[in-house]
């Protein structure tokens, strides 16, 4: 088959690696892409929003299938576009995109059909939603309705940073037209975990449980960021959690959307929190996540297209009929090498080294997120990479134990360096 998949992420590189080990694999692309990912799949230039040049290139190169990682060209109804064109593409409609893409949506749905979350009021109206966080007080939680990359929520820990949070949302318009509507919610207080599943809006099939650090510092301190590391399995989710999200939370929300009318194919990803009250839903993604994905992958032994084209075929049955997914017992961690001053502004074209010293080293995998490889004719020996992005390598090892995992990965990240570079020390050490 010949495979296109979107996106240019350490996610997508987590992807594009795995699927490249099927079987029925005879050729990948990968629009854009990232330095690290020509080393399973070739890059195309086309940027993971432009659905209509995605499309042109799909057509032309008759792609078998298309694997989406990002959440903005789902949003935007990608699938819809191949789907019109009889081209076979993993990932949810735009309509039911709007999960993650409108969390008013999110939490209409969330009401209507029971799935636990935060209590809750939605406004079109600053002074109103002002009104309202005076009436339940602080902390309390303001998100905009729209993606806002990652930085749509703002946790109030006074009454005065929630109201200036609904000013620059609605009034100032830092997100644009994501601000017109803002949702004023409970602070919820617990832990915090990822339940991701495949579905095909009639089977559901759940990956590793999977736990990421936002923040930027140490200790979840600092600003947030697209994600700074992750680990899998998360221990906090058990068994029973696991059944009580499953039953809770997922199976209403997709179950809920089939009664709206709207089939939910893909990746599922519930952010939740562990509440004394038990889990309930802090948002939703319809993608795999970053960098959990990154985490998850290495311990899925089966082969995940298969998965997929159970999915996009709507045959997750047969899937589960053969036994459902296998995992690796063993835990995985993955730390993000972010680019000096990530979050904010960084720079760009630093040299990277010490990743073939890695490469030699077992259980340890490194996807590259923002990097480019330098032209054949800079790299005398071996691949040069210099950095692109702000989160530029997710180093990734597996091992017996969480400990283990977490050692292996630091020993490897500490072998990498480029100018700038840093990265948390504390991943995976809350599930110690
Ligand atoms: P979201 O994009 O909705 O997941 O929000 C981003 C982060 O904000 C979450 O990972 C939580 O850490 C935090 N958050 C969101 N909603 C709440 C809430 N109701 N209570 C406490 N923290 C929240």
């Amino acid at each position: 088959m010949r495979i296109l998949v979107v996106g240019s992420g350490g996610r997508e590189h987590a992807l594009v690696w795995k699927i490249a080990q099927s079987k029925l694999v005879d050729k990948i692309f990968c629009a854009p892409g990232n330095g690290g990912i020509t080393q399973q799949a070739e890059c195309i230039d086309i940027k993971a929003e432009d659905i209509p040049r995605l499309l042109e290139f799909a057509r032309k190169e008759k792609i078998d299938l298309t694997v989406v990682g990002p959440e903005i060209p789902l949003s935007q109804g990608i699938v819809d576009e191949f789907s019109n064109y009889k081209l076979r593409i993993f990932g949810p409609s735009r309509l039911a995109a709007r999960l993650e893409a409108s969390k008013v949506f999110a939490k209409e749905l969330m009401a209507k059909y029971k799935v636990p979350t935060a209590d809750f009021e939605i406004f079109d109206n600053p002074d109103a939603a002002f009104k309202y966080i005076e009436k339940i007080g602080a902390p309390c939680v303001v998100k905009a309705n729209g993606l806002a990359a990652g930085k749509g929520v703002v946790v109030a820990k006074t009454i005065d940073e929630a109201k200036q949070a609904v000013s620059a949302m609605m009034q100032e318009k830092i997100f644009g037209e994501s601000g017109n509507k803002v949702i004023v919610e409970e602070c919820l207080e617990g832990q915090e975990a990822s339940i991701l599943v495949f579905t095909d809006s009639r089977e559901v099939i759940p990956l590793a449980s999977s736990q990421d650090h936002k923040r930027i510092f140490d200790n979840d301190k600092g600003p947030n960021t697209g994600g700074m590391g992750a680990y899998s399995p998360a221990p906090i989710v058990t068994k029973e959690l696991f059944d009580e999200v499953l039953q809770k939370i997922i199976y209403r929300t997709i179950d809920g959307l089939a009664k709206e009318g709207i089939d939910y194919r893909g990746v599922l990803y519930a952010g939740i929190m562990i509440t004394k009250e038990g889990a309930k839903t802090l948002e939703f993604n319809v993608r795999f996540g970053d960098p959990e994905t990154q985490a998850i992958i290495p311990r899925l032994k089966s082969d995940l297209l298969e998965v997929i084209l159970g999915v996009t075929e709507g045959k997750l049955n047969n899937i589960i009929k053969t036994g459902g997914l296998k995992w690796d017992n063993r835990a995985c961690v993955c730390v993000v090498c972010a680019s000096g001053g990530y979050p904010g502004d960084y720079e760009k074209g630093k040299e990277i080294s010490g990743l073939d010293e890695v490469a030699k080293m077992r259980d340890v995998l490194v996807f590259h997120a923002g990097t480019k490889k330098l032209s054949a004719l800079s790299c005398q020996l071996s691949a040069k990479y210099v950095t692109s992005g702000g989160r530029v390598l997710g180093v990734t090892g597996l091992g017996n134990t969480i400990k283990e995992a977490i050692d292996r990965t630091y020993q490897a990240a500490g072998k990498i360096s480029f100018q700038g570079m840093h990265y948390r020390r504390d991943i995976g050490a809350r599930a110690l």
